[in-house]
């Protein structure tokens, strides 16, 4: 039976049921349940269908939110699909890895009094109940055009790109160093947020789409950049954000520290079946430094391997990390320890670490940006034990220009790629650049956002190329 809207007043909200903490503990699938149909519908019927919804507001692709949440209340679960995929390529990764507590769900205005509408959940049961139907249909072109496009980096950014371009009936060629698409979907983010076949599905319908995938193919190692930009009419620059940022100190060089992402692609690899040499984390005391949510897939994963111990390390307190509190709850109900307020002064150990000494921090005035510092506090110095320490401090652009071998393409100071405002093209002519490679490490929903951006550029600047119009004209 088809629900009323604004239901908010009568039901309260729900959100899918998560697996018991013993079970989650000890495997890698996803923790929350998807919701049935009954609960889906009930949940979006709680939507007052504001007039000005700051939902969509705050959601970067604009969503039409109200709208799909009126349908799925309906039933209309087929036509919810079709408004939804209108504006997001892959609204099934974004309702289940979306911080929308601070994004979409954290500015729904029946949050203060009662508490938001479940939307990413309702998006990601319309999205996954299309591929069940199949409502999910391949994005073939009208027609075909001669022109093509190279992409580097089959993360969010490229594959959203990828798609747009393809559905106008460009050639698309992907071209990724990994043997998987994805980019942090498939390799950096685990399989307990996001399971690996969402995103497997979607590489075989862009596949049976026409887009070529060329894989293992690294720009700068095995292939120049000059190569593509001489093949192909355009070429979008996609390629993440991968140099760890790293921390000094005695001891720091001992073996047992590791960056967290080659510890995450090690795990994620091992559970999709590829023989790796992984670092585990079993029967270990182990301890992550850093706050975000790379912390905090690190933590669960440790868990999840059979860690005898886990603690994170932040220097800040629980209401100034950048990671998601969904993700802090998480983690906290599987047993992580956290040390708030602290941070590493010495590694301990001979060959291996063996414990880190760490400081506790007091947080002091806020600074130009309105961020308060962070003050050791004098004697309060604690030692934690620990056989695998996790550096997870965030991540700064590779130097592109030189490992690519372009001084024409331009980088800011902090190494991301600088494009043009609104054209997303680059200092080079036809090259544009979209994701975290030019907004630094960021969220899967501006990747995608971007991706769809950049494409929207390149189709006016080929266009522009046919007719002969100037081309940088066109881009502006
Ligand atoms: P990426 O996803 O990084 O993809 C870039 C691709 O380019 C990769 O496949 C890479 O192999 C390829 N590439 C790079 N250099 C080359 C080269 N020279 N030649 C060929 N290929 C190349 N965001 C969220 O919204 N929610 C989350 O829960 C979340 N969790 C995260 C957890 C972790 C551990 C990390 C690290 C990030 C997380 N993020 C999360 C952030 C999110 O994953 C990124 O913002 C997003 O993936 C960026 O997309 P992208 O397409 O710009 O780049
Ligand atoms: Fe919310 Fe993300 Fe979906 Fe937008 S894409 S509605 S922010 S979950
Ligand atoms: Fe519905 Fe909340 Fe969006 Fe308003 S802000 S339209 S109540 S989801």
């Amino acid at each position: 039976m088809p629900e009323k809207m604004l239901q908010f007043i009568r039901l309260s909200q729900e959100n899918p049921e998560k697996r018991a903490v013993k079970q989650r503990r000890e495997d890698f699938s996803e923790i929350y349940r998807s919701f049935d149909t009954s609960h889906a519908a009930a949940q979006a019927s709680r939507c007052s269908q504001c007039g000005v919804p700051y939902c969509s507001v705050h959601c970067p692709l604009g969503n039409n939110i109200p709208d799909w949440l009126k349908m799925a209340a309906e039933g209309r679960l087929e036509e919810a699909y079709a408004l939804s995929a209108e504006t997001n390529n892959f609204p099934d990764i974004c309702g289940r890895i979306c911080p929308q507590d601070r994004l979409c769900e954290g500015n729904c205005v029946i949050e203060k009094d009662f508490e938001s509408v479940t939307i990413g959940a309702v998006e990601r049961f319309i999205t996954d109940t299309a591929f069940q139907e199949g409502w999910v249909k391949v994005p073939r072109p009208a027609h075909e055009l001669g022109q093509s496009v190279g992409i580097v980096g089959t993360g969010p950014a490229g594959l959203a790109a990828a798609e747009q371009l393809r559905k106008a009936g460009y050639q698309v060629h992907l071209y990724d160093r990994y043997d998987r698409i994805g980019g942090l979907l498939m390799y950096g983010i685990p399989s307990f947020k996001l399971e690996k076949e969402v995103v497997l599905r979607r590489w075989r319908l862009l596949e049976e789409a026409g887009i070529h995938f060329h894989m293992n193919v690294e720009i700068g190692g095995n292939k120049s950049f000059a190569s593509l930009q001489a093949r192909h009419d355009a070429v979008l620059i996609a390629t993440g954000v991968y140099k760890a940022r790293d921390i000094g100190g005695p001891g720091a060089g001992l073996a047992g520290i590791v960056p967290a992402l080659d510890y995450l692609v090690a795990s994620n690899r091992r559970n999709l079946g590829d023989t790796v040499e992984a670092v585990d984390a079993a029967g270990k005391n182990v301890v992550v430094i850093g706050g975000g949510d790379t912390a905090m897939d690190c933590v669960r994963t440790a868990v999840r391997q059979g860690a005898k111990s886990v603690k994170c390390l932040y220097r800040r307190d629980k209401a100034n990390m950048p990671g998601s509190m969904r993700e802090v709850k998480n983690a906290e109900e599987e047993g992580v320890e956290f040390e708030w307020l602290s941070a590493p002064e010495a590694f301990l150990g001979d060959e291996s670490v063996t414990a880190v000494r760490a400081i506790r921090m007091r947080l002091g005035l806020p600074d130009a940006s309105g961020r308060q510092s962070v003050d050791p506090v004098e004697g309060s110095g604690f030692t934690l034990e620990a056989d695998l320490v996790i550096k997870a401090l965030g991540f700064d652009p590779e130097n592109l220009p030189s490992l690519w071998d372009v001084p024409g393409l331009e980088v800011s100071r902090w190494g991301t790629v600088k494009v043009k405002a609104f054209s997303f093209m680059t200092a080079l002519p036809g090259v544009f650049a979209a994701g975290d490679i030019v907004r630094g490490a960021s969220l899967v929903v501006w990747a995608i956002r971007d991706g769809r951006d950049a494409a929207e550029a390149i189709k006016h600047y080929l266009a522009a190329k046919v007719s002969g119009q100037s081309t940088q004209a066109a881009a502006e």
